[in-house]
């Protein structure tokens, strides 16, 4: 028999990843555990170094945009300090939703059960489905596009089809020169599994460009430990496109043959070793360009990779094989 593996045993056996680069620091967290900053006037940002939510106060009370699980009650707290050092009410009132998933909205039941909750309609089908007490559905619902006067601030959500999520939304802040958009750039990080996790590849691609197309200077992507700039969407841009340039590549040099000779018997072994080259030949230019420029580009470019993949031969049919 041999003994459990210890704490220590499995974090010397982890392996080491390239440094996260500088520029993709943010500001250090307070003792709570939380950092909350003004994106500009009256619109705020809190962060715990991973996720990241956002408010403004209003002569209506504060409107809270997601509410990540793991900020937690460090909301209400970020919420209080700004709110007592500007001598504003710290009512929550409204919460809007960006999309449906728990890791953003979980802690929305902490809010009392007088705020109005706003989202897209298939937010609210999506969390009726899901019946998730953390997570109460919205009241208020809107289908392409909504905008919110609240308290003389102006914000405008749309819809634009489905992406990272059926349901993920856009929140322009016009007044405030600020796009939210969660989930789909990771500003100075590399997206993590699959594509951050991403149901319609094709909409996720398409989503930077659109987000692009509104004014704005200040991004709220929902993770990592900063706010983002414009280049940060651009950059991500190029690096998916060099990620599909890359694919593209890989699915027509590699050739399927000799592994379907191998594994004459056992298609599924081909077809995994056989996606397992095509990710690795896609994966090794990209890892290459952006070590050092996004960082965990080693850690989850090969995710990515095979994710988009996938999309480009499924969705896209490119080096799709008719038999004759
Ligand atoms: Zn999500």
């Amino acid at each position: 028999m041999t003994s459990p593996a210890s704490g220590t045993d499995i974090a010397t056996a982890l392996p080491d990843y390239a440094p996260v680069p500088r520029s993709a620091v943010g500001p250090a967290l307070n003792d709570q555990g939380y950092y909350v900053g003004r994106v500009e006037r009256n619109l705020y940002w809190v962060t715990d170094g991973s996720y990241q939510s956002a408010f403004l106060t209003t002569k209506d009370g504060v409107v809270l945009f997601d509410a990540p699980p793991s900020i937690g009650g460090n909301i209400r707290r970020a919420v209080d300090e700004i709110a007592s050092a500007n001598g504003v009410s710290n009512k929550v009132t409204y919460l809007v939703y960006s999309h449906h998933h728990a890791d953003h909205g979980g802690a929305s039941s902490l809010f009392d059960k007088n705020v109005i909750r706003i989202g897209h309609e298939e937010t609210r089908r999506l969390l009726l489905r899901d019946n998730d007490p953390a997570r109460p559905a919205p009241e208020e619902t809107f289908a392409d596009r909504r905008t919110l006067k609240i308290g003389g601030e102006r914000i405008e959500l749309a819809w634009r089809g489905p992406n990272h999520s059926p349901d993920n939304i856009y929140i322009h802040f016009p007044d405030h020169d600020a796009l939210m958009l969660i989930d789909i750039v990771n500003s100075g990080w590399a997206p993590i599994s699959i594509c951050n996790l991403s149901e319609d590849i094709p909409g996720y691609v398409a989503a930077p460009a659109i987000a692009l197309d509104y004014p704005w200077k200040h991004f709220i992507g929902g993770h990592v430990t900063r706010l983002g700039t414009r280049d940060d969407v651009t950059l991500h841009q190029q690096y998916m496109a060099d990620i599909d340039a890359s694919v593209r590549k890989a699915l027509v040099s590699v050739d399927p043959t000799p592994f379907f000779q191998k594994y004459w018997d056992n298609p599924w072994a081909a077809v995994s070793a056989l996606f397992d080259a095509w990710t690795d030949a896609g994966a090794a230019p990209v890892i290459e360009k952006y070590t050092g420029v996004l960082a965990a580009a080693d850690v989850y470019t090969r995710s990515t990779v095979f994710w988009v993949m996938e999309s480009i031969r499924l969705d896209l049919g490119y080096a799709s094989y008719v038999h004759p």
